[in-house]
């Protein structure tokens, strides 16, 4: 996917601030932060949508589940609370077609999310 901006940020070709990563994903800040903690927890595999996912990406999503509680830990988060966030396609404003999971945290989230 040469193209895609998160398989970029994974070939290094865009910086990110990366705070965790391992075999099968990286987590890097957001650009634009909606939270004083928001991290962004990718596969480095190209997953456009939560559509695309298989049954073999099962343990994938395992790994981007851990790896958002280990974001959650090094940001000092863990105990006190934070939001993970995974939007698909239009309507659930989703606007890189790369899967990620936002981990937020720092304020008090607030329901619904609009
Ligand atoms: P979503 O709207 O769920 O697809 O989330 C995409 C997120 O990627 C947004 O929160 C953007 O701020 C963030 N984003 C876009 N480009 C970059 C980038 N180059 N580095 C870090 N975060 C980015
Ligand atoms: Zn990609």
């Amino acid at each position: 996917m040469a193209e895609c901006l998160f398989c970029r940020i994974v070939r290094g070709e865009l910086p990110a601030q990366i705070v965790h990563e391992t075999d099968a994903v990286i987590a890097f800040r957001d650009l634009h932060p909606q939270a004083p903690t928001h991290v962004l927890v990718i596969p480095r595999r190209h997953i456009a949508t939560l559509n695309d996912l298989t049954a073999d990406d099962a343990p994938l999503m395992g790994e981007i589940a851990l790896a958002a509680q280990e974001v959650a830990r090094l940001e000092g988060i863990a105990e006190r609370g934070y939001r993970t966030i995974m939007n698909c396609n239009l309507a659930g404003g989703q606007t890189v077609y790369h899967i990620h999971l936002h981990v937020l945290g720092g304020r008090q989230m607030t329901w619904p999310p609009g």
